[in-house]
């Protein structure tokens, strides 16, 4: 709407301006026709006064300078019809006096200057030019009257153009400080629903802890119990149990972590340790739960490093079993543990089913799965890299992978060496 007015408002602006020029154009034309037209009547004059031939030649010459600015006249003045009137009137009185100059030069030529004489102070030249001196100032008065009216006007119409896009400016920035507040307000919102969510899932995970663990260690207790009287089934049975019990531990450990990641509240303790102890024990207990693995250790790391061991454990049992999960027909599993610089670098490589460069970007980000639901063989829930990944940022440490579809992965951690270590040999 507002910019329709605004619109209309400028073309009403532009209009009024092309009609104020051709009124300037119309007054500028007159005032040089009546100043020609008085040019022409002194050069006529001078002409029967003197017979002088210069002057016959500039009155032919102011002549045809009056019929030239006379039609260019017109033809401006061809819509008004008043002026049109006027200008036909002026056409007459220029004619006239044309006549009246032709006889007063005959009378001249053929009885005398005396005679010429008497024929001009009869007055009837004087006259004419009265009335076109009365019929010029009636044109130019018309059009000062338009010229004003039309000035008006386009004062006018720039203040409204000049209002309406005030009126539009404001109302934009009303738009955009409305914008602005519901976005803000929405976000706002999300952000206190994803905290609130986030403390939900913290308290959810914390009051199942308690159970679970009491279920783990009743399970353990139990197992020993069948153990010791023999009874094979129900010890197959419990054995299961305390199986399936520690996956439902580690699944609540990880969503514990996720969400304390997301409040800010893991903590760290960190101290100097040995990571060949630490990865050895990691590929002891892991191989527990494969037939199907060889896995190796290359290498020795000959510096303490410095972190929260139990942490650096939790990335190193992600990495170790996602390469024992990610190759069900890889047999071969390579840790390579290597001293570089200023970092201790684990790599841990698989020959499974490796990782698409599609998914290469996302497998960070937090409950992202690269074979999402449709790939039941790989059970998980998409957090492990994303805790390791902060586990090791917040180490000043790295988390990285090269992998190849279909060839396998190297996923790769590194981490600062403690300081005040000396060289192991
Ligand atoms: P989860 O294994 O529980 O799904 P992770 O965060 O540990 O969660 O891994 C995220 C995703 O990265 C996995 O779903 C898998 O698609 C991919 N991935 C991780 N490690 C490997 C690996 N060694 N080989 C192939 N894909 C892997």
């Amino acid at each position: 709407m507002n910019a329709i007015l605004s619109f209309y408002n400028l073309e009403t602006l532009l209009q009024n301006e092309r009609l104020i020029n051709h009124t300037e154009q119309v007054l500028v034309k007159v005032n040089a026709l009546h100043l020609s037209v008085k040019e022409d009547e002194t050069t006529q004059r001078n002409y029967i006064i003197t017979d002088d031939e210069t002057y016959f030649n500039a009155f032919v010459g102011t002549t045809a300078k009056v019929t030239k600015e006379l039609s260019e006249l017109k033809t401006l003045l061809k819509d008004n019809k008043q002026q049109t009137v006027r200008v036909n009137q002026l056409q007459q009185s220029i004619e006239s006096r044309l006549r009246l100059f032709n006889q007063g030069i005959a009378i001249f030529h053929q009885e005398g200057f005396e005679a010429a004489q008497n024929y001009i102070r009869q007055g009837n030249g004087l006259k004419i030019m009265q009335q076109i001196d009365v019929t010029i100032a009636q044109i130019e008065d018309t059009e000062n009257a338009l010229l004003s009216a039309r000035t008006n006007q386009s004062i006018n119409s720039a203040n409204r153009t000049y209002a309406t896009i005030l009126i539009e400016t404001l109302c934009n920035v009303f738009l955009i400080f409305i914008i602005y507040y519901l976005v803000k307000r929405e976000l706002e919102y999300r952000n206190t629903m994803e905290k609130r969510k986030d403390e939900f899932i913290s308290i959810a995970t914390h009051e199942l802890k308690t159970p679970i663990t009491s279920l783990q260690v009743f399970a353990q207790i139990l197992q020993k119990k069948l153990h010791e009287k023999g009874d094979q089934q129900s010890k197959l049975y419990s054995e299961r149990i305390t199986k399936q019990v520690t996956r439902l531990t580690e699944l609540i450990n990880d969503l514990l972590d996720v969400s304390r990641l997301q409040l800010g509240k893991l903590k760290f303790e960190k101290t100097a340790f040995d990571l060949n102890h630490m990865v050895r024990e990691v590929v002891e207990s892991l191989k527990q739960t494969t037939d199907n693995h060889t896995i190796t250790i290359k290498g020795k790391i000959k510096k303490s490093v410095y972190g929260d061991e139990d942490r650096i454990t939790q990335v190193m049992i992600n990495l170790l079993s996602n390469a024992i999960k990610y190759s069900p027909n890889g047999k071969k599993i390579i840790i390579t543990l290597k001293n570089e610089l200023r970092f201790a670098t684990v790599n841990v490589q698989d020959f499974g089913i490796g990782i698409s460069d599609e998914h290469k970007t996302h497998v960070f980000e937090r409950f992202y799965r690269a074979y999402g639901e449709s790939e039941k063989n790989f059970p998980g829930l998409g957090m492990g890299l994303f805790i390791s990944q902060e586990i090791m940022r917040r180490h000043r440490g790295k988390l990285g992978f090269t992998s190849k579809e279909g060839k396998g992965s190297t996923f790769f951690f590194s981490m600062p060496y403690a300081k005040s270590e000396k060289s192991k040999a």
